[in-house]
């Protein structure tokens, strides 16, 4: 019979790399929980419409990339390709509005996208999401930014620069997108492209190739066309930022890949990725509330991608703290050891002990080599006659100094050797 693979573009997170998986998204979150924000979870799959809705029927997420499917009851369901839009429809759903503002949520969960595979690129993959909705503050988007730095810095990347410019909102965006599409009436391009600006002209100026880019270089730019109110906003933004000690390029050409952005939008990117260098990013969203018919209200997110993250940290030959296996190993010798040790490992992990012992007959050179791989800094060594004398050998297994402990006392001496 045939064996299986994981379906194109995705892959699996084994142990003891997966250790490390896991070591980076909790330290992406760490500063989340520290500011406050509440853990949201909310489920894969949405109404298709609120990711159409949602992201924007012009973007390339929801026309190329989405996992769509109906369901047995003939429901359109499509697979998250981002966390945001479900987010908000939660946030919408429960009328978290009317409580106190902002509601600061954050979340971390499987992203589906149909992404031609590369490497940094997949179908399936982990994003850290964090939203600030409800309040129009300056400070928020700034905390925003400061807190997905922190994450980066906790985890000890230093290759990482944020981008960062204002896409203006509805009191000059439309003024800018008039301009912006005279220009590019005026230049030489292709009819997919013309298409493309057709349905949002600022994707163009995100256009990756050098005959498009000469083009562009005297393109209007919307940080040049602020109204005063957004200008206001974004030099504020930049002020507390600095307040914050976080170091920003200024990047008026940067667009994101989702529609719903208006004013703050950053992008965080890492010089160690190639070409898809883009560990995170985010902005504030004031429509998106309203387009999936919610109140009126403003919002600010980002989400982190965490699989790219870990590459990054690859590239900087950074090792990644993970918690080590276990604290305690058990290796027993014979069958009356046997029962004695599946009984201390059981004590020592109700106490929050983290034990472990050997399964299977794997003699003692093979039980003390699955003690070594554990992680485990010492080891209970016990046979039948250690038992009939009333002692266990507790071993350090950095020294492989032993010692024997009578065994009405083993399980204290184990707790407090291994510093539980
Ligand atoms: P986006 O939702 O497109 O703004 O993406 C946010 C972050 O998710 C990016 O900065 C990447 O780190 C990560 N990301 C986006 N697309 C992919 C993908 N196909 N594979 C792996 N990570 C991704």
């Amino acid at each position: 019979m045939s064996t299986f693979s994981a379906p194109k573009g995705t892959f699996d997170t084994l142990p003891p790399a997966s250790a490390e998986f896991l070591a980076v998204r909790d330290t992406l979150v760490a500063p989340l929980r520290r500011a406050g924000y509440g853990y949201i979870e909310t489920p894969t799959f949405e109404d298709t419409t609120v990711f159409a809705r949602g992201v924007g029927e012009s973007t390339d997420v929801v026309s190329k990339e989405m996992y769509t499917f109906t369901d047995r009851g003939g429901r359109s369901l499509t697979l998250r390709p981002e966390l945001t839009a479900g987010l908000m429809r939660s946030f919408i759903e429960h009328r978290l509005y009317s409580g106190a503002l902002p509601v600061k949520l954050w979340s971390v969960g499987s992203v589906f996208r149909y992404e031609r595979p590369q490497a940094g690129r997949y179908r399936h993959f982990t994003q850290v999401d964090v939203e600030a909705l409800g309040v129009d503050d300056p400070a928020l988007d700034a905390e925003l930014v400061a807190l997905a730095t922190q994450g980066y810095r906790d985890l000890g990347l230093t290759g990482f620069e944020l981008l960062l410019t204002s896409l203006g909102d509805e009191t000059c965006r439309p003024q800018y997108r008039e301009l912006l599409v005279e220009f590019l009436a005026k230049l030489d391009l292709d009819e997919e492209t013309r298409a493309r600006a057709a349905l949002n002209p600022l994707r163009v100026l995100d256009d990756k190739r050098p005959e498009v880019q000469a083009q562009l270089a005297d393109a209007p730019l919307m940080v040049d066309h602020l109204s005063d109110s957004t200008r206001a906003h974004y030099d504020a933004v930049r002020e507390h930022l600095t307040d914050l000690g976080v170091t920003w390029t200024e990047a008026p050409r940067l667009v994101r890949g989702l529609d719903y952005y208006t004013k703050t939008t950053f992008e965080f990117v890492h010089d160690g990725l190639g070409a898809q260098s883009a560990i995170g990013g985010g902005g504030r969203y004031d429509g998106l509330s309203a387009a999936l018919g919610g109140p009126d209200l403003s919002g600010i997110g980002y989400a982190v991608g965490v699989d790219r993250t870990l590459l990054a940290i690859r590239a900087e030959g950074l090792d990644v703290v993970t918690s080590p296996g276990v604290q305690a190993f058990v290796v027993p010798l014979g069958a009356a050891a046997k029962s004695f040790a599946v009984r201390l490992v059981g004590q020592l992990r109700a106490a929050g002990v983290s034990a472990d012992t050997v399964y299977g007959d794997r003699g003692l050179k093979g039980a003390m080599k699955a003690a070594d791989r554990s992680g485990a800094t010492h080891a209970v060594v016990v046979g039948d006659r250690d038992l009939a004398e009333g002692v266990a050998q507790l071993r350090d297994l950095r020294t492989h100094e032993q010692v024997a402990v009578p065994l009405g006392e083993l399980f204290d001496r184990v707790r407090a050797t291994v510093g539980a």
